[in-house]
């Protein structure tokens, strides 16, 4: 097939990560016959030293006319003043509302050899195979009036949590059709006991849940899931919740796994175009240095070509191959143990493009 590939690489180590992630799609598109081609565009600090803006126009069209997006990370210490006008984080916020993308999918797995990296003891975690869906457009994050303002007992300021039955229904559909492919079980988070809009969450939850099945939809309330994400996290399977319930938990379950560095994410809309990202940041102090580990970044492009591009023969290959690098015992810093090899990025991204194969 032919497919365009806008690759952002942003700042700091998102440059030496997407490198790599390119590296392996070029190695799958020649192992299955595909043509994919990489435009490249400028996001985040980058873009504000080059344009005097987060997200250039250029970048945006660049992304609209593509298939699917990659994308490194931003930021970095140059671009931290909080009085500044531009921030390079306003560049992910503005690709991700005007693509529509408003589901976030986090998968997080540990992978057996990694079991030591993670805090929790190895009985706790092993086996870990689960997927956030974080909805990612409206809720506490975007509800209006979000503001600051004097009122008669001095400083006051609110924000707004607000849902539409279309908003909830939509992604509580995209976590039923995860678990249709997985072990067909959705959790669904909210607060019902105390908030309206987790009120209606749950109503529209059960609802779709009626209309698909085959999937067992649970209901927990947040904080009670927070516990038994550390408790018992290897029962769950797909989790969907609201987007500062998400942005929360998602970081909690992304310690399961041990390393920042080796966690995916893809962010999709209605259509099929997708951004896709390693959940780190832009690790300023380690950039071009060849010590970031690239794997979320190239799990990252596993998920583009699963759910963007339809290809999950060549998805399942990716992941193959980051799975026989990893059990041949090639670690970068972050995932390093005794007994095991130490690689730099390029080189973590050569073994893994070497173990790319057809099945
Ligand atoms: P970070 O994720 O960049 O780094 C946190 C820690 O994890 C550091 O010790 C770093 O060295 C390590 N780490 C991260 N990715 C790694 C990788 N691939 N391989 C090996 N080690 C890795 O978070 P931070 O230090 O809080 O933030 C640095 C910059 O990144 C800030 O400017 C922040 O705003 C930005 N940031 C961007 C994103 C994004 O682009 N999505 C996300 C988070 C932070």
């Amino acid at each position: 097939m032919q497919a365009t590939i806008a690759v952002l690489p942003g700042d700091g180590i998102g440059v030496d990560v997407t490198a790599e992630a390119v590296k392996v799609l070029k190695t799958v598109a020649e192992t299955y016959g595909h043509q994919f081609s990489y435009p490249s565009g400028l996001v985040g600090g980058v873009a504000i030293d080059e344009t005097g803006t987060a997200l250039p126009p250029e970048s945006l069209d660049l992304c609209r006319a593509s298939d699917a997006i990659l994308l490194g990370a931003v930021g970095g210490p140059k671009w931290d003043d909080p009085r500044a006008a531009v921030r390079p984080e306003q560049g992910l916020l503005a690709l991700r509302k005007e693509l529509g993308l408003y589901a976030n999918l986090r998968p997080v797995k540990l992978y057996d050899c990694l079991i030591d990296a993670s805090t929790l003891k190895p009985e706790i975690v092993r086996g870990v195979d689960l997927i956030v869906v974080r909805e990612l457009t409206g809720g506490l994050y975007f509800g209006q009036p979000s503001k600051r303002f004097d009122g008669p007992n001095g400083r006051e300021a609110v924000d707004t949590m607000a849902y539409s039955e279309r908003e909830v229904e939509r992604v509580v559909q995209v976590a039923c059709d995860l678990a249709r492919n997985r072990r067909k079980k959705v959790t669904s988070v909210d607060k019902q006991n105390v908030l309206s809009t987790s009120r209606l969450w749950r109503e529209v939850a059960t609802e779709v849940a009626q209309r698909n099945p085959d999937i067992t939809v649970e209901h927990l309330l947040v904080d009670n899931c927070a516990m038994q994400l550390i408790k018992r996290p290897a029962e769950f399977d797909v989790l969907v919740t609201e987007n500062t319930f998400g942005d929360i938990l998602t970081d909690e379950a992304s310690m399961l796994a041990g390393s920042m560095g080796m966690l995916p994410s893809a962010s999709l809309g209605a259509g099929k175009r997708g951004l896709y990202e390693p959940i780190h940041g832009s690790a300023p102090r380690h950039a071009g240095k060849n010590v970031a580990n690239p794997i979320a970044t190239i799990l990252s492009a596993a998920m583009l070509l699963r759910y963007s591009l339809g290809l999950s023969a060549e998805a399942d290959a990716v992941e193959a191959a980051v799975q026989r690098t990893l059990d041949d015992g090639y670690r970068t810093y972050d995932i390093q143990s005794p007994g095991t090899t130490l690689v730099g990025t390029r080189e973590m991204g050569d073994l893994i493009a070497a173990r790319i194969a057809r099945s």
